[in-house]
């Protein structure tokens, strides 16, 4: 009994587990698309950026990143790099990914919070999660992504900008 409780704590002791943060913030304006979560939402503004601005996915991004303590979105993916312009940020969601397999992390769950007034983003919550699973490998139920407005109150709230929150959780592969 004292033997199994011990290789227990040993097993427990092996395992690694990191946690990491992500915020980020774009702004809205006609005559762009409304790129979230990987997918495009009809909207009447898009979100403005050097890449295609998807405010979700650069949140996961710098919540993967932290988690791994490799930096932000900005030192691996610069916008002053042309290479990165109009870029579809699933791409760079699946290069954040190879970049914590290479220090030998899978992700154990992605959590994550939207922050804007309009359109409705619940009908699209279940197309997202699927787009996010599918690049990190993951089952969809590993990715939470849950919304907000700001009950019309600052930026978000005028229809002005766009927040994204994200947590993700690693373990040691
Ligand atoms: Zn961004």
């Amino acid at each position: 009994m004292y033997l199994q409780i011990k290789l227990g704590f040993a097993d427990i002791c092996k395992m690694a587990y990191r946690i990491g943060f992500g915020v980020d913030f774009h702004q809205l304006a006609g005559g762009r698309p409304l790129m979230i979560g990987g997918i495009e939402i009809p909207h009447d503004k898009g979100s403005v950026g050097h890449s295609d601005a998807d405010v979700l996915l650069h949140a996961v991004c710098d919540a993967l990143l932290g988690a791994a303590c490799l930096g932000d979105i900005g030192v691996h993916f610069p916008d002053t790099d042309l290479q990165y312009k109009n870029i579809d940020s699933k791409i760079l969601l699946q290069k954040t990914v190879e970049l914590i397999k290479k220090e030998n992390y899978s992700v154990v769950n992605i959590d994550s919070t939207l922050c804007l007034q309009e359109p409705k983003i619940k009908p699209y919550i279940q197309q997202m999660q699927k787009a996010i699973a599918e690049i990190i490998g993951t089952p969809e139920n590993t990715v939470s992504i849950k919304a907000t407005t700001t009950e019309r109150m600052g930026f978000v709230g005028r229809q002005e900008g766009v927040v994204a929150y994200a947590t993700a959780l690693l373990e040691t592969i």
